[in-house]
């Protein structure tokens, strides 16, 4: 694994397990030398400049929250109107159970006819505190039944423990295409037109605290449910990471933060660092406000 530039790491509190971790995910922590008399002022932290939610009161405080991201979280857009139908009728009865079936029995596009198995998602789906929302299965999810089971998934897991998190354990991991793609292409835009209202009934049903979208075609999708233009969905994945966007929920707005792909930090992991930062902005929308 090539080397990634080093994240200032003043003020997070890592337990050991959290630091082998993030040595595993090849992000580098350092710590500022103690200041000399001269040395000029320690720029301060930057503050999220995004108002917590509300905390809920069963919630399980992360293992460690850390306080410094490494971004200077620019401002949340002023919250556009939902532009995106809501879920058609035939999806917003369903329950829990009922929508699995729903997905599994899908045949709406070319994709069920290739696919092994259908992809709905898995881990915790009684009010998770996080919605990780990737691309679309690859081959040994498709194989599985279940996201993120590959490299990618292996990064995916690593990148949850050094937040204090596990599969499965406050968190639901999902897609925004429930079937492969052939030879893993990029989904076509019908495609996700065909599979997203899945996800936005996936979303009220779970009620997460926070979505974080890895990926360009999750974070466009995800931006596209929370109602975001399309001029500033359609940004880089680059431009749009940093910030906290809100999505509008039967609950009230939800944050989501968007991060880099897992795969893609596997093949640029001189990003990791940047992946870290996400997942800090993330954490500290949780934080209950004092
Ligand atoms: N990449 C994704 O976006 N999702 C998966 O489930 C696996 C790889």
């Amino acid at each position: 694994m090539s080397e990634t530039p080093p994240v200032l790491a003043q003020g997070l509190q890592l337990d050991e397990r959290q630091r082998a971790m993030l040595a595993e995910m090849g992000v580098r922590l350092w710590w500022p030398e103690p200041e000399a008399p001269a040395a000029p002022a320690p720029v301060p932290a930057p503050a999220p400049t995004i108002a917590p939610p509300t905390p809920r009161p069963s919630a399980a405080a992360p293992a460690a929250i850390p306080t410094a991201p490494v971004v200077r979280p620019t401002p949340a857009p002023v919250a556009p109107k939902p532009t995106v139908p809501l879920v058609p009728s035939s999806l917003s009865h369903l329950d829990w159970p009922a929508l699995q079936d729903s997905m599994r029995a899908c045949t709406a596009c070319p994709l069920s006819q290739g696919r092994c198995n259908v992809v709905p998602g898995v881990g915790d789906h009684q009010r998770p505190d996080w919605l990780v929302v990737g691309e679309a299965p690859g081959e040994q999810e498709d194989r599985q039944g279940e996201p993120f089971v590959g490299a990618a998934g292996q990064l995916l897991d690593k990148m949850l423990f050094a937040m204090g998190l596990a599969r499965g354990e406050r968190v639901y991991i999902t897609n925004v295409i429930k079937c492969r793609p052939p030879h893993n292409r990029n989904p076509e835009p019908a495609e996700v037109a065909q599979c997203s209202p899945f996800l936005q009934r996936q979303i009220e049903l779970l009620q997460p605290r926070i979505v974080l979208a890895v990926g360009r075609f999750a974070a466009q999708s995800v931006l596209a449910l929370a109602g975001v233009d399309e001029a500033t969905r359609s940004q880089p994945l680059g431009k749009l990471r940093g910030q906290v966007f809100r999505l509008p929920t039967a609950q009230g707005p939800v944050p989501v933060v968007v991060s880099y792909h897992p795969a893609y930090l596997l093949r640029s992991p001189a990003e990791k660092g940047k992946a870290w930062a996400d997942l800090c902005l993330a954490m500290a929308q949780l934080k209950p406000s004092t």
